[in-house]
């Protein structure tokens, strides 16, 4: 992962402006990761890769027809309006304590992150 030019060392810069916001936003909500880090990796990697292609952290767990509307009207934008309200997210990016599938971490490496966006991009 040595990226020393253009555009992937701005996909890297990305993936850790969304690794950090996520951290940040799990500690500011009393939320954790799960259990499963590779849960947590899919959806910081898909997060980073809508804010690269559409400007915004677009929710990666659902389908949209017009991805540019959806970042206009703002209701999936991480963190959503149902994670901002209710502490819903159904990506189980944000899990609260009281949930099975919640660990005790609120942290999650780099490598871990790259090691899951390298098995998707095959
Ligand atoms: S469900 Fe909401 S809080 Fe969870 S990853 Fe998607 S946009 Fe973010």
């Amino acid at each position: 992962m040595t990226s020393a030019n253009g555009s992937s060392s701005n996909t890297e810069k990305t993936l850790e402006a969304m690794k950090s916001f996520s951290e940040t936003y799990a500690k500011r909500t009393d939320t954790y990761f799960c259990i499963d880090p590779s849960v947590t990796a899919v959806v910081i990697e898909g997060l980073a890769r809508h804010k690269d292609e559409l400007g915004s952290p677009l929710c990666p767990c659902r389908h949209y027809e017009d991805k540019e509307a959806e970042v206009k009207a703002a209701y999936w934008n991480c963190p959503c309006v149902p994670m901002r309200e209710r502490k819903e997210c159904h990506c189980m990016l944000f899990i609260t304590p009281d949930n099975d599938f919640a660990g005790d971490k609120q942290d999650i490496t780099m490598e871990e992150i790259i090691k899951v966006r390298e098995s998707l991009a095959g």
